[in-house]
Order: structure tokens, then sequence, then C-alpha cells
């Protein structure tokens, strides 16, 4: 099978390696549809990949024996090779499984890990039907476009009677936009990209706050009558906008954190927590149960379209991955067979 591959600093490449086999409960899936997502700072980084991706959609084509899925089953593939046995992979939470699987140890082979490959493996239980009529590009959106931000506002129940502040309008940030006005609520976004503003007035954002203006926290509260947002979610993994979250969310408020982030954020415990009552979450995935109603975003939604700017070849690779280097796109779908 064909696979991409990073080979240096913005030097990505289409190489051929074995096709991955079906082994107990793993079964083999043809990818039709592998969307990107944070390979590019590892392109522009100069850092060497073999196995790039998380995300996709496709069809079963090989299973060794009977389980969950059958060959010709339509398919979203979920991310990690997680137990499938611990108590947070039985309740749905297995994003954050104590014992996953190295799947090179139990297949035998390094390959079918990829995303951004024709073919991968996967146990059959991380494996939710896409219901008919849903193409394979908008069913791959049920992976990290519309995922993170999807389990964040579960966990905020936010609703039609919310105020959110969405900081970082990137691909996760327009999938949080599209799940935030799914669920009717008002939308501040805080972005600077004109593209990405641009894409999110299309999308229904009431107001855009330029975090680079010394006055953007005021200028939210001008927006709240100024009490602060109701929600705030960070898709950037910036401390500035992290703190401008904590900031600006209402007394009693909501804030949580899908940016990816490992520099230190101060939080002051009686100013922002005690006093101010936050609750201050960090969300990774959504849980397996509420794959169904993630669907329903998906096959609803009238934004749906809007939140692929750019769907590729694999063939082209490159230009994919310069592309998503320029910040000028929602998500960019690959397609392996092309
Ligand atoms: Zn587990
Ligand atoms: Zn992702």
């Amino acid at each position: 099978m064909k696979k991409a591959v990073i080979l240096g600093e913005r030097k990505a490449a289409i190489v051929d390696v074995p096709d991955p086999q079906p082994k107990e409960d793993w079964v083999v899936v043809k990818v039709h549809a592998a969307p990107m997502c944070t390979e590019y700072k590892a392109f522009v980084a100069g850092h060497k990949g073999e196995f790039l991706g998380h995300e996709a959609a496709g069809e079963v084509v090989a299973v060794a024996q009977p389980c969950r899925v059958k060959v010709g089953d339509r398919v979203v593939v979920m991310p990690l090779y997680p137990c499938g046995k611990c108590s947070f992979c039985v309740s749905g939470e297995y994003i954050h499984c104590e014992r996953s699987i190295d799947p090179a140890k139990f297949t035998g082979s390094p390959e079918g890990r990829a995303t951004m490959a024709q073919y991968l493996v996967k146990p059959s239980w991380l494996l939710p039907a896409i219901p008919e009529g849903v193409s394979y590009e908008r069913g791959s959106l049920a992976c990290c476009a519309l995922g993170p931000s999807f389990g964040a506002f579960q966990a905020m129940r936010l609703s039609a009677f919310d105020t959110v502040l969405i900081a970082g309008l990137g691909p996760v940030g327009l999938g949080a936009l599209v799940n935030a006005r799914f669920r009717g609520a008002r939308a501040i976004i805080v972005e600077s990209v004109p593209w990405r503003v641009e894409r999110a007035k299309q999308m229904g954002a009431a107001a855009v706050v330029d975090p680079r203006e010394s006055n953007a926290l005021k200028q939210i509260m001008g927006l709240t009558d100024g009490r602060g947002v109701d929600c705030a979610l960070d898709c950037s993994g910036t401390v500035q906008a992290e703190r401008l979250c904590i900031d600006a969310a209402r007394r009693k408020g909501k804030v949580a954190f899908v940016g990816e982030c490992t520099d230190p954020l101060p939080i002051r415990v009686s100013p922002d927590l005690i006093r101010k009552g936050l609750t201050i979450i960090g969300s990774w995935h959504y849980n397996l149960s509420d794959f169904p109603a993630l669907m329903k975003v998906i096959r609803e939604s009238p934004l749906i379209d809007l939140l692929i700017s750019h769907v590729m070849p694999m063939s082209r690779i490159q230009d994919a991955f310069e592309l998503c280097a320029s910040h000028q796109t929602a998500k960019v779908v690959l397609r392996p067979w092309e």
C-alpha cells in the first residue's frame, strides 16, 4: 500500500509499504478519508515521521474472525489503540485508557497504525458505523474536527441560553463553532487570521475579538453586559488565550481547554476559582456513547460543509502540508487512493 511520510523540513513523500493484516478482532480498514490535524507542525519543524495521522473514515475490507463489524461496513476510525477492558474503556472514555496496546507488538508489523495510508488496522469496537447518506469525508469529521469541542460542550452542558467564547479558530475551533451553533448558543470568537475570521463569520459567529488588541477582555465584557461569558473554550493552545478564557468567564462560569499546550498557565486559586466559582476542565475527546449525537450534528448542521475547506489526493501530500501550514484552511481531508 501507499502511505505519506515526512522526510525532513517541509519535505513530505509517498512511499510503498506492506499491507497490514487482520488479527483476532482487529480488522483492516480501507481508508477513504484521512483528515489532517497537527502533523503539519512536524512537517514545518523537520521532525521525520513514518506513521502519520490519527483520523480516518473508511470501509472494512478484511476480518480475521466474526466481530462487531463485517466486510463492506462503512466506519469512522476512532483514535489510539486502547485496551477495551479497563474502567475507562468500558465506560466509553477509552481516550484515557490506562493500558493502551502497542499495535506493532500485537500485529507483528509496524504498518497499519497510520491514517494517512491506504489501509489501517483497528479493534472492531472502535469502528462505529457511518449512517447511510453520510459521505466518508463528512463522517471523518467525527474525529478531531468536531470531537474535542463536542466532549467539552457535553461536559459544560452548553445550550441556547449561553454565550460561549471560542479562542483559536483553526479546524478544531471552527468545529467548536459548528457544535456551538448546533446547540443554539451565541458564539464570540477570538482570532486574528483573516481567513479564519471570514470563515467563522460565514458560520454565524456573533462577534469577533482580535487577541492582539490590548482591550480584548474589555470588548468581551462589553458584549456580555459586563458579566462575562457563560462558557469559554480554548482551541489555540496558547497561554494568553487560556488566561483570556478564565478572565472572560462570568462568575460560576465554565472554562474548557482543548488546545494542546505544555507551557505553564498561571491560575490564582482565590480570585479565579474560590471567589469566582469557576469550573475549569480539560477535554481531549468525547465519550463513545455520544457518537450518535455527534453524528446528528454531522447529518443536520447546515454549516457542516464549511468545516471542510479542502479535499485533496494523498499523492499531493507536499501541497497538502504546505496548505495546512498556511493557516488558511478549515479541515483538510486526504483521499489516500488518489
Ligand atoms: Zn483501556
Ligand atoms: Zn486530530
